[in-house]
């Protein structure tokens, strides 16, 4: 049964999508089968692989999921990536938080809704809104676990305690399973004090539970979404790409693949741009 790994952090621009997205890709590269949950209203995700975020262009996405007028086995796309699958996201979903109001049970409509395609996958990583609302909820509720990323600014860590502390309430009401994955700092700049400061908290806070692969800001990164690839396939070679294998290969030991091993040729990834 695979498991399933929301991707949050209610501050916005720290790195969740493109975490989602590349992280996904290596692990995919690296022969394990991968779902991608885009719960975003903003589409980011759906976007970056391509995917047009106007409805009508897109079959079935996570809005008709969690209205229930479609199954997750009816909205999954395939990607540009082999193992690679996407559950799309679309901007008429922003408004379902309150279309889904006086459902019962609302926070646990994707925890059902996954429960059916989550033996066809080994890993489910679910790009959260950038906010602590039904949606994000009900990632967590579906979930395993946590993943976030942060940045190295003392806003990260206020909102880092908020959101420990929904995980816990969580964790006490919907879902008892529910454990941090990990912690991984993102657009990390190895030569600001502040940063150096902010890692030592988080480190001192939650230990073991912080990646030792941080990745770096790298303007590559930035770019890979507009051509609707994920940087493997954008420019395998770059840092911002090698910084994600790295954490593709310590989120799999982690998980008990302790025999993953670096992608061989990386170079061999890369996709011609149109
Ligand atoms: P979130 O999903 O948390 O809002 P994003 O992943 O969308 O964050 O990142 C916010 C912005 O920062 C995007 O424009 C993205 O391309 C850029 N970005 C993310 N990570 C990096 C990085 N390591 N280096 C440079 N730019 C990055
Ligand atoms: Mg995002």
């Amino acid at each position: 049964m695979g498991k399933i790994v929301s991707i949050s952090n209610q501050k916005g621009g720290v790195g969740k999508t493109t975490t989602c997205i590349n992280l996904s890709a290596f692990i995919a590269a690296m022969g394990k089968k991968v779902l991608i949950v885009d719960i975003d209203p903003q589409g980011n995700t759906t976007s970056s692989f391509c995917l047009v975020k106007d409805k009508n262009s897109l079959n079935n996405t996570i809005y008709e999921v969690m209205m229930g007028d479609a199954t997750a086995a009816e909205a999954i796309q395939s990607t540009s990536v082999p193992n690679l699958d996407i559950i799309p996201s679309t901007v008429e979903f922003a408004g379902a938080d309150v279309e889904l109001m006086g459902e019962t049970n609302r926070e646990k409509i994707l925890r059902k809704a996954l429960s059916q395609v989550r033996d066809k996958y080994d890993f489910i990583f679910i790009d959260c809104p950038p906010s602590l609302n039904v949606f994000s909820v009900n990632a967590m509720t579906a979930s395993d676990s946590v993943l976030i990323p942060i940045m190295g600014d003392f806003f990260s860590l206020e909102g880092l305690s908020q959101l420990v502390n929904t995980i816990k309430l969580v964790r006490k009401r919907l879902n008892d399973n529910l454990s941090i994955e990990g912690i991984v700092l993102t657009i990390y700049d190895g030569r600001s004090n502040l940063t150096a400061q902010v890692t030592a908290d988080v480190e001192k806070w939650f230990g073991k539970s912080v990646y030792k692969t941080r990745i770096p800001r790298n303007v590559r990164l930035s770019e890979a979404p507009s051509h609707g690839l994920p940087i493997l396939q954008y420019d395998p070679t770059s840092k911002g790409s090698v910084a994600y294998m790295n954490l593709a290969l310590e989120f799999l030991k982690r998980n008990g693949f302790k025999n993953a091993q670096p992608l061989k040729n990386l170079s061999s990834y890369k996709v011609k741009i149109k």
